[in-house]
């Protein structure tokens, strides 16, 4: 394992550190009171800065299959991992450089299964940043962790497919800018649980979507990314949008996850580091019984533990997505169960301590620690509860020790 950066990739890194530090940064305060006084939209300033990273090949760096004739720089996911870091220091940073979920995986999936004419019209407005997708899978009616349960019904009808169910969590599928979702449901009922799914291309405007709500969590709405409920009643797509084979929706979903799963913890990797820096310069400042926090052993120790859980969850994440260059989303699956769960934990331990170390202000929205504690915990649902990488992890270690065949009789007393 080598996980040294060429020189192009680490000036890439360094350049996006400035570009953050320079140009986005600053815009934060900005941002937060836009935010705070409109419900919907994005601050002004959002498509300046999008250009200008465009400008300065900034670009869909999330992408290792980019395209010669696509827009952006083309990296690999170790190179991308240390600008991934920098852009998770802040919820909207991501955006910036169009490299933020849902969109990334998507476009993920268009690239690998897409027709050209299915690129042209879905796949190159989003590489240019002007439009935005969701990803409509999980149902409030079936276990939705396990994909095959997925009940949404799509019947072909001529020339069309006629799409009847219940979505929610489409994350971003509420955005007033979002084009389309990418939803699964079932085409094949009468096959084999993992052949019955497809995947189609739906356009927000069709008509027969409703949108119920967007959904709170920890009874906050989320403005970056609000999670919709959505209504589909004999919702007429043309057969042209079906993404893939009919039966292939399965497989689709799960090699969607794979590079899913690995950004969002390279992200919680960049909030974690803000984390301790706030902490640290709280606790150097703030006096409590006559002696400055800092000086509490359990304060030490508190950072302690969160810069060992820091560097553990980095080193894993470096290792997971150099498993994901050389090996592929199959080759990789154990590294990133691994790394979705144990990165979740470091990003929770860390987030809870953060909010212990700024008090009262830990809980309001002044400092990123209740913002930290929330995604934190969520992080540990989406994109596959913990308990299911849990079972992933112990079926590759089962048949790791049933092919390693060893004779452990001599570590036991007869
Ligand atoms: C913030 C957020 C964003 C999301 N974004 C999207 C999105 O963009 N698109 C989308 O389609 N979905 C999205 N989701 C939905 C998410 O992927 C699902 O919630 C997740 O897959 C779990 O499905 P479920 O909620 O139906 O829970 P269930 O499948 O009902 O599982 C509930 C619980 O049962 C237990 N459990 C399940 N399976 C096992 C098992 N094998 N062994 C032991 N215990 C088990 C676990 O504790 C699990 O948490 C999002 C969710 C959140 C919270």
């Amino acid at each position: 394992m080598n996980f040294d950066l060429s020189p192009a990739a680490a000036d890439l890194r360094d350049r996006a550190e400035r570009f953050f530090a320079s140009r986005i940064l600053p815009r934060h305060p900005e941002w937060r009171a836009w935010m705070h006084a409109h419900d919907a939209g994005d601050p002004p300033f959002l498509a300046e800065l999008k250009a200008q990273a465009q400008a300065e090949g900034l670009w869909n760096l999330a992408l290792p299959r980019l395209a010669a004739d696509e827009p952006g720089t083309r990296c690999t996911n170790l190179e991308f991992a240390g600008v991934a870091e920098i852009l998770g220091r802040l919820p909207w940073a991501s955006e910036v450089f169009n490299c933020h979920a849902p969109d990334v995986p998507n476009m993920e999936i268009l690239q690998a299964h897409a027709t050209p004419d299915q690129k042209r019209r879905w796949l190159r407005p989003l590489l240019n940043g002007e439009t935005h997708s969701a990803f409509a899978m999980t149902e409030p009616d079936v276990a939705s962790s396990d994909a095959s349960n997925i009940a949404t019904s799509i019947t072909r009808d001529g020339d069309h497919y006629v799409i009847n169910g219940r979505k929610w969590f489409a994350s971003s599928g509420s955005r007033p800018d979002c084009s389309f979702l990418l939803l699964v449901g079932v085409t094949n009922p009468d096959a084999a649980r993992t052949r019955r799914h497809s995947v189609v291309i739906v356009p927000t405007n069709t008509p027969g979507i409703t949108h119920l709500r967007d959904l709170p969590t920890f009874g906050h709405l989320d403005r970056v990314s609000p999670h919709p409920e959505f209504l589909f009643e004999n919702v007429r797509i043309p057969v042209a949008n079906l993404l893939g084979a009919e039966g292939a929706g399965f497989a689709i979903g799960q090699g969607r996850l794979g590079p899913a799963r690995i950004h969002h913890c390279m992200r919680a990797i960049g909030a974690c580091e803000v984390l301790v820096a706030l902490m640290l310069q709280r606790v150097g400042r703030r006096q409590s019984f006559g002696k400055t926090l800092s000086e509490y052993s359990n304060i030490q120790e508190w950072i302690a533990l969160s810069r060992l859980e820091l560097e553990t969850s980095r080193l894993m994440v470096q290792k997971a997505a150099w498993a994901l260059d050389r090996y592929g989303n199959k080759g990789a699956r154990k590294e990133i169960s691994l790394i979705k769960i144990g990165v979740a934990r470091a990003y929770s331990y860390i987030a809870d301590r953060a909010v212990q170390i700024f008090g009262a202000a830990g809980a309001t929205d002044d400092t990123p620690a209740a913002a930290a504690y929330t995604g934190s915990r969520l992080l540990r649902i989406y994109d596959g509860p913990d308990e299911v990488h849990h079972r992933t992890i112990f079926r590759f270690e089962a048949e790791d020790a049933a092919q390693a065949n060893r004779d452990l009789s001599a570590y036991l007393r007869q």
